[in-house]
């Protein structure tokens, strides 16, 4: 059965799918970068307000510029913009629902001037936003908003319709601003502390190039709200598509699976109005910043603990070593003792039960997310991440001996060697940098974490050091399992 609006009838009864008439909803939102997780997540909240008789004039509108996106653009339009959220429940059982919330899609290097005229219309009050980390164009070496990159000087330059995400969103203000209609909100959903901070920071500065009153009127009158977002979204497969084929008899070009769990906490700053989201669960609060906490320092810091000490236990997957019950006990005492009294109260949210989610979710089978994953690019997550954490638990004279291990376990896999002599790859864009210095602390056990750029004067205070050379000792001499023995 290939899936399409007439289709929707003939599905097998235990998929969901949308009980409102398509056909009446209106875009209000232009999305850029619907891909994967867009498409597990926010599209999500919508079709479930949509199902519940709300928000008809907050349909989306997918907006695609990279080459890769003509794949989506034929895919949604062969389904009339549908496709299937299947979800894999840790049990192994799956809940397959037919979202229905994307009711157009245009790809922009065929035709600009309709992305422009969308992003004009007064009927479009969101812009939001997964463009990935990268997509926001900041040099990671001087912070600022990248100018060279050829894209964004060629939109710039202006003598070709725009191509860019700054290039589009900036000419869909200045008509709007042209003809007096309200400024959309800018609203980012991506995986980034302070993602709208962010995004203000990027569309300022390129507005800043093209024309400066502009980028003055863009400061002072468009939003752009933070968010928190959360739902574990991993690659479609094509084990993935056929499954979709084979159970249910759908024909369905890109599906997208997905955890069960989803979080979306949002900052209220919509002052052109926006959907009920908190009708479909959605968090919507007046400051983002400790949900935020809470994920980098639970989930993401978490992560960190599993990855390098799951691999020197030897595990490849994520749930097999989550499921190891001496890790898994260490993670939760990380968390307990150490990460928890770093937090801000998080309104609305029992803590304990949080990291019990926690550990199920690292645990789900189904999900198959590998520990290299998490190993890679480590650089960037530990100082993020853990390094505030131990600051934090320093200046309040608290423990760090589970955080102190973690980064431990962390200068041992950079070694690059396992406990039985393997090789391990170490994926980071310093690996040249930390590797030899991860092996030269046979001769000075400090010498990875003398690294100022990366924690600070951490290898300066003995109330760090202390614990840290004990789990780097313990993991040199007796290895991971023992180390993590004593520690908990
Ligand atoms: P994806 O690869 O499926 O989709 C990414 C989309 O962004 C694509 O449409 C791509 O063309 C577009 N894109 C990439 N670079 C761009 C650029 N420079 N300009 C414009 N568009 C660009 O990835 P995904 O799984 O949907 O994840 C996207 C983002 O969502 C992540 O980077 C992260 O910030 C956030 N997120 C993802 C997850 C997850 O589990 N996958 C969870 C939370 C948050």
């Amino acid at each position: 059965l290939s899936l399409t609006d007439d289709a929707l009838d003939r599905l097998p009864a235990e998929v969901g799918r949308p009980r409102y008439d398509r056909s009446e909803v209106r875009a209000g939102i232009a999305h850029f970068g619907v891909g994967n997780f867009h498409r597990s997540h926010q599209a999500m909240y919508l079709d479930r307000l949509l199902n519940d008789g709300e928000a008809a004039d907050w349909g989306i509108c997918g907006v695609g510029l990279m080459p890769r996106d003509a794949q989506m653009r034929d895919a949604l339009r062969a389904t009339d913009g549908l496709f299937t959220l299947v979800l894999k429940h840790p049990d192994g059982t799956r809940e397959a629902r037919v979202i229905g919330s994307v009711i157009d899609y245009l790809y922009a290097p065929d035709d600009p001037e309709a992305v422009l005229e969308k992003l004009a219309s007064p009927q479009i009050r969101i812009v939001s936003l997964t463009v990935t980390e990268g997509g926001y164009n900041f040099d990671p070496v001087t912070g600022e908003f990248d100018l060279d990159n050829p894209a964004v000087a060629a939109d710039l330059r202006g003598d070709a319709p725009p191509a860019t995400t700054f290039g589009l969103i900036i000419e869909g203000l200045r008509r709007r601003r042209e003809r007096g209609i309200e400024p959309f909100t800018i609203m980012s959903c991506d995986n980034i502390q302070g993602n709208g901070d962010m995004a203000r920071r990027s569309f300022a500065a390129y507005a800043r190039a093209a024309d400066s009153e502009l980028a003055d009127w863009l400061e002072a009158n468009v939003a752009f709200p933070n968010s928190m977002v959360d739902r574990i979204t991993p690659v479609t497969t094509d084990d993935d598509r056929a499954e979709v084929r084979e159970r249910w008899g759908i024909e369905d070009p890109w599906p997208v699976v997905a955890e069960p769990f989803t979080q979306w906490v949002l900052e209220d700053h919509f002052p052109a109005g926006r959907p009920p989201l908190q009708d479909a669960g959605v968090q919507v609060v007046d400051e983002v910043e400790p949900y935020e906490l809470m994920k980098l320092r639970l989930l993401n810091a978490s992560h960190q603990g599993i990855a390098y000490f799951g691999w020197l236990l030897g595990y490849r997957l994520v749930h097999d070593a989550a499921r190891d019950p001496l890790l898994a006990r260490f993670l939760r005492r990380y968390m307990d003792d150490e990460a928890t009294p770093t937090l801000r109260p998080v309104p609305g949210v029992d803590l304990g039960e949080y990291k019990d989610t926690l550990l199920e979710r690292f645990g789900n089978p189904e999900v198959r997310d590998t520990v290299a994953r998490l190993a890679a690019d480590s650089s960037n997550r530990i100082p993020k991440w853990l390094v505030p954490v131990i600051n934090e638990q320093l200046a309040a004279g608290r423990p760090v001996a589970l955080s102190a291990a973690i980064v431990a376990s962390w200068a041992r896999y950079a070694e690059g060697v396992d406990e039985s002599g393997e090789p391990i790859e170490v994926v980071d864009q310093f690996a040249e940098e930390l590797v030899p210095l991860a092996r030269s602390q046979a001769d000075d056990p400090l010498a990875f974490v003398k690294n100022r750029s990366l924690f600070g004067d951490l290898a300066e205070r003995p109330e760090f050091t202390e614990p840290y050379l004990w789990a780097l000792r313990s993991l040199h001499e007796r290895g991971a399992r023992a180390t993590l023995e004593d520690l908990v």
